[in-house]
C-alpha cells in the first residue's frame, strides 16, 4: 500500500478564457477530447492545441487567473480613467466657453433681426 502525502502545496493554476467564444480552459480538468490530462497548465499545452469550441488559436486566450477570481478582473482595472482624467478646472472652462459661444450666437441673432 502506498500512502499519499499532501506535502506539495497546491498552487491554483491560471485559467484561460477564449476571447472568441468564452470557453474557459480549466487546468484542473484538462481537455478530455484532445487527451490532455488534468493538471496540464495552459502553457504546457501542445502548440497545435486550439479552442475545442471555436478552434481559435491559443493567442486568442486571455489569462483570467485561478478559479475563484472574478472573470475579467484585470481588464476592469483599466476603467475609470476616461472622463475623470479631466480636471475640474478644465471642465469649468469647457462649460463656460460653451455658454459664451451660445450667448454670442444669440446676441448676433437678435441684433441682425
Ligand atoms: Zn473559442
Amino acid at each position: 500500500m502506498s500512502t499519499e502525502t499532501d506535502e506539495n502545496e497546491v498552487v491554483p493554476a491560471d485559467r484561460f478564457e477564449c476571447r472568441s467564444c468564452g470557453y474557459i480552459y480549466e487546468p484542473d480538468e484538462g481537455d478530455k477530447k484532445r487527451k490532455i490530462p488534468s493538471g496540464t497548465l495552459f502553457n504546457q499545452l501542445p502548440e497545435d492545441w486550439n479552442c475545442p469550441v471555436c478552434r481559435s488559436d491559443q493567442e486568442q486566450f486571455v489569462n483570467i487567473g485561478p478559479a475563484g477570481t472574478p472573470s475579467g478582473f484585470a481588464e476592469n482595472l483599466g476603467y475609470g480613467f476616461g472622463v475623470n482624467a479631466m480636471t475640474p478646472g478644465k471642465k469649468n472652462l469647457l462649460i463656460f466657453g460653451t455658454l459664451l459661444l451660445l450667448f454670442l450666437f444669440l446676441l448676433s441673432f437678435y441684433s441682425s433681426g
